[in-house]
């Protein structure tokens, strides 16, 4: 009578195995099926039970040579590697799109880039270790969220909706209205467009930009006119 407390035998993979269209698992304790792709419980990896296995649900590999298995054995690999790689692809994929949606939030509610490293990912991970478990807290881990990183794609994203924009007006009639205001103690310049598209009146921000020196008509030209000209306007 077998003891319930007794230890149980860890069985290791033997390369003799082969022959029943078994190969060895990284950990050589659960070793996978070259057919089905089943991995087997440690317990099963007996000769016989192995043997027993082949014959009742793969008999068309029963007494097959071992440069067969050998051959599926490579095949099964190349497959796992190919597979490996497209999956650390798409995660490299998502942590960026990650990146850059967490980048444009912090840009659109005006915080300070260094947020990102020291507050945004800290709570994620904390959130994803007591709440999703450490492998999803590992893999949020891997979002690049460092203050270069931030500030870097901040003014990509920038660049890419003013490359955008600029291309949408670029035929088409637009009206400018610029304002005066104050930020602070400083005087500023706002100026705002105007434009039609898809039969909608749009209005977009233009720029934003500090009064050098008095707020004459040509203290407003000089400003504005090298904007128009730097987005093909004039
Ligand atoms: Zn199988």
């Amino acid at each position: 009578m077998s003891e319930p407390n007794a230890k149980r035998r860890i069985r290791h993979y033997d390369p003799s195995y082969l022959q029943f269209g078994f190969i060895s698992s990284p950990d050589e304790l659960k070793p996978p099926c070259l057919t089905c792709h089943v991995c087997l419980a440690n317990d099963s990896m007996r000769p016989h039970h192995l043997k027993a296995l082949q014959f009742s649900k793969h008999p068309t590999e029963v007494r097959q040579p071992i440069e067969y298995f050998s051959q599926k054995k490579k095949v099964y690999l190349n497959q796992q590697k190919s597979f490996s790689l497209f999956t650390q692809s798409t995660d490299l994929k998502c942590c960026t799109m990650a990146s850059y949606e967490v980048s444009f939030l912090i840009a659109k509610l005006k915080k300070p880039h260094t947020d990102a490293e020291t507050l945004i990912k800290p709570s994620l991970l904390a959130c994803a270790k007591h709440v999703l478990g450490s492998a999803a807290a590992e893999k949020l881990d891997k979002i690049p969220l460092s203050n270069d990183t931030v500030k870097r794609r901040i003014s990509e994203i920038s660049q890419n909706l003013e490359d955008k924009l600029v291309r949408l007006i670029k035929d088409i009639l637009i009206s400018i209205q610029l304002d005066e205001s104050t930020l602070g103690a400083e005087s500023t310049l706002i100026v705002c467009m105007r434009f039609i598209d898809n039969d909608c009146i749009k209005e977009e921000l233009l720029f934003v930009d500090y009064f050098e020196c008095r707020c004459t008509g040509q203290d407003i030209s000089k400003m504005v006119d090298p904007i128009l000209t730097h987005i093909r306007l004039v």
